[in-house]
């Protein structure tokens, strides 16, 4: 249960822990102040998860609380209570509760030490959140997420006018001279909703060629409704429910062997390629789990959980499905927890990494979807955890059934099949038979040179695309780089212009013609037209973006309609569906976009996928690189030909003979990854040895340099020289003006991780507390990705 404890002088939340009758030395220990729970909200699986994730990641256990608890579950003394301008449930209140309810009715907003004040009482808590569980009372941050949260205002007609026809015509008669707009406005909505249905208010106010005002007008007469739609909710399912999907042969077969390791306890990799039904089969997994009123968690990387997902998901089990979305404010978040606490018959959860720490009361299943996705892992603020590990965790301890799943699976999770720790399921064709892809190599260097590129499209693209479109197909573009162009730069010395805080060269955007930091938000308004380092005049945007790419595609083909995803075009809670829902229904040809557009969808009409360029990802510096790139090649060429007919992939890049492009090409990933654990057991990589990441930031050079070298050689004396490399440059040495170092820890995998993870954390301590480097940002990861 959540208890307010003082710190200080402040008043905060925490969570009882464990009861035991030792008395604490060298402390006195102080009382808790209140109850806040009449019940548990944490369940005993989840404390003990939590404590393991803190032990193992190296964190505190109060990191892991506060990362696994709503913000709204947070009660601090700071936060204010205000009435719930919606309203709620005033039945039963008690004496104190009906007291404070008059009291917020009177002020906006009172702090928990005034709610004290006005209650005569020290610890109001209780009544606090007995008003905010009825909905009568909202927290300030809540009310604030509230409203930003995106409304939407529908108007209907109100029943008995609708009903009445005399009063409907006399109504028109009355205004039809005297107020021809409220006239429109009424006729308006009757041709949109003949049987009373509701029209937003957007498109009534365009069709009648009025103003709100108008429709007002007709609310304050009784005549129309208004009520405002929080469109981030899901609504409750209406539609049918579907018998499940008829398994395939091959899909029936991996069913069996996945239920029968399943039942042994032994969690299972399915290696399914891109179409080849992964999801049925998890839904006949999740279906048996509802069914023996068990809960199912169904983890997808962040930028999968798409409308498109839940809408298919939802076919077959409507309304047991949960929803867990980062994108949902505190009060959300919280009814979500409860619901997963709280109900007692089977569900399907669904979420990104986050979900892992819901207090799952019956948990029957765990299913991993695309496993191999570093979305898994967190990187900041500490737990640095990795949800499929977690779940691996949680698989091996509780014995909960654990279903990894991948296309491209991770080289570490195909390792633990090799090593016989998990069971490997493989499908290897695509449901509907349809071939998987065909993928080309675009070779940019010979197309340079016999000048047929157009900007950033290659001859070989062009011409896919221009047969696409011919075939009534639909085209993705896929360039891991928003914004108009990667850099502003000169073209007679080379020089571009960097961010000022940062060590890379600011991003161009089209829009607002402005430079733009993607690190740390600085910017120039207007980009210089000299350039600052020879005087030439010949500074031009450098480098393919989404936006040129978008722009490049409406002189190449004007006809056709583009639609682009990426982090600028999706900032408003909604618009990513909007814009896959648009791709879906046809009103585009060609969606471009970032990573975005590479996972997970599923659309029946795209024949062709153009990937705008692969060099990067081959040479960035990270001993994960190849298999990245394999991933990320497999998986946005798999969005290509799903259904009737074989699609195709157009790669551009300068390296076409690049052994990866060519794996890429045969669909060769088990050689991959051989190829890969070779490598790594020759160099010393995971999963032959286990990594820490220790990174170290300030904003003075000299300071930051010291400070790793001290620590190196604390380290190495402790450890042995050959398990301490580093300190190293990351590849991003300056960001925010804060210099960087990293040093890499490696340990074989048969040592006890608990013994030296204590010593590295004494180290850090005494480290920390050395007033030297004090103020150095010291941050631990533990298995980087
Ligand atoms: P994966 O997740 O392995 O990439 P999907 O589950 O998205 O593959 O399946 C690819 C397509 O084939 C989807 O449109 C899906 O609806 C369809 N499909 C797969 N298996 C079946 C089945 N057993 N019955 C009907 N449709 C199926
Ligand atoms: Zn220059
Ligand atoms: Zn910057």
């Amino acid at each position: 249960m959540r208890v307010v404890v003082p710190l200080g002088n402040r008043k905060l939340t925490g969570v009882v822990w464990s009861i035991h009758t030792e008395k604490p030395e060298g402390y006195i220990a102080k009382s808790i102040e209140a109850v806040v729970d009449d019940r548990p909200v944490v369940t005993k699986s989840l404390t003990a998860m939590m404590s393991w994730m803190s032990s193992y990641y190296m964190c505190s256990i109060g990191d892991v609380v506060s990362a696994a608890l709503p913000s709204g579950m947070k009660l601090a003394s700071k936060t204010r209570i205000l009435l719930n301008p919606d309203g709620g449930d005033e039945s039963g209140l008690g004496d104190s509760a009906t007291l404070l309810l008059d009291a917020l009715h009177l002020r906006d907003g009172l702090n928990l030490k005034e709610v004290s004040d006005v209650l005569g009482s020290k610890y109001p808590q209780r009544v606090v959140r007995l008003l905010i569980d009825k909905g009568l009372a909202i927290t300030e941050e809540e009310l604030k997420e509230k409203y930003k949260a995106k409304k939407q205002v529908f108007v209907s007609i109100v029943k008995e006018v609708l009903e009445e026809e005399e009063v409907l015509s006399a109504e028109l008669v009355r205004v039809e001279k005297k107020a021809p707009a409220q006239y429109r406005a009424l006729i308006a909505y009757l041709e949109l909703a003949p049987l009373g249905e509701e029209v937003l208010i957007k498109t009534l106010q365009k069709h009648a060629d009025v103003t709100s005002a108008v429709i007002k007008k007709w609310v304050q007469k009784d005549v129309f409704n208004i009520v405002e739609r929080d469109i981030s909710r899901l609504a409750a399912y209406t539609g049918e429910i579907q018998a499940l999907p008829t398994l395939s042969a091959p899909q029936s077969t991996a069913y069996s062997e996945i239920r029968t390791s399943l039942v042994q306890r032994k969690p299972v990799l399915l290696n399914g390629v891109t179409g080849s039904g992964k999801t049925e089969i998890y839904v006949h997994l999740i279906a048996e789990a509802i069914k023996a009123g068990q809960q199912a968690l169904f983890l997808v990387p962040e930028i999968a959980l798409t409308t498109q997902l839940i809408t298919r998901l939802q076919k077959f089990f409507g309304d047991s499905i949960i929803v867990y979305h980062s994108r949902f404010n505190a009060s959300e978040r919280t009814e979500v927890w409860l619901k997963v606490l709280d109900e007692k018959k089977g569900a399907l959860i669904v979420g990104p990494r986050s979900a892992t720490f819901l207090p799952f009361s019956n948990l029957g299943l765990v299913i991993v979807d695309e496993e191999h996705e570093s979305s898994y892992k967190q990187q900041d603020p500490a737990p640095r955890y990795n949800a499929r590990d977690v779940a691996m965790w949680m698989s091996s301890t509780s014995k909960i059934p654990l279903v990894l799943g991948s296309a491209t699976p991770s080289v570490e999770t195909v390792y633990l099949s090799d090593e016989g720790k998990i069971a490997r399921v493989n499908l290897t064709e695509r449901y509907s038979g349809v071939m998987l892809p065909e993928i080309f190599a675009a070779d940019l260097q010979k197309e340079h040179k016999q000048r047929s590129m157009r900007g950033g499209f290659s001859k070989l693209l062009r011409e896919e695309m221009v047969a696409a479109f011919k075939n009534g197909k639909q085209v993705i573009l896929f360039q891991n780089r928003r914004g108009y162009s990667p850099s502003w730069q000169c073209g007679a010395c080379g020089d571009a212009v960097m961010c000022e805080r940062c060590d890379i060269p600011l991003t161009y955007h089209k829009k607002g013609n402005g430079l733009h930091c993607h690190h740390c938000g600085y910017s120039v308004a207007t980009p210089p037209v000299k350039c600052v380092a020879c005087g030439s005049t010949s500074v031009t945007p450098k480098g393919l973006g989404t936006q040129r790419i978008e722009e490049e595609l409406g002189e190449l083909f004007p006809e056709i309609k583009v639609g682009r995803m990426d982090l600028d075009t999706t900032r408003s809670k909604n618009a990513h569906s909007k814009i896959l829902e648009a791709f879906s229904n046809h009103e585009l040809d060609v969606l471009v976009g970032t990573q975005m557009v590479s996972k997970g969808l599923d659309f029946q009409d795209v024949g062709l996928v153009g990937v705008m360029s692969a060099d990067k990802m081959l040479t960035f510096p990270d001993f994960r690189s190849f298999e990245r790139a394999y991933q990320m090649l497999t998986q946005v060429a798999g969005r290509s030909g799903r259904s009737t007919t074989r699609g195709k992939v157009v790669i551009q890049t300068f390296s076409p003979d690049h052994w990866v492009i060519k794996r890429v090409i045969s669909g060769d990933h088990d050689k991959l990854v051989t190829h890969e654990l070779r490598e790594r057991e020759t160099f010393g990589y995971p999963p032959y040895v286990r990594l820490i990441r220790i990174s170290l930031r300030h904003s003075d050079e000299e300071r930051v340099k010291r400070g790793a070298d001290i620590l190196a050689l604390r380290l190495r004396q402790r450890f042995s020289a050959e398990r301490v490399i580093g300190p190293d440059t990351p590849p991003l040495y300056r960001v925010n003006d804060l210099y960087h170092l990293q040093l890499l820890l490696k340990f074989e995998r048969n040592i006890s991780p608990e013994k030296y993870k204590a010593t590295i954390l004494e180290d850090l301590e005494d480290f920390s507390t050395d007033p030297r480097w004090k103020r150095l940002r010291v941050k631990v990861d533990v298995d980087p990705v």
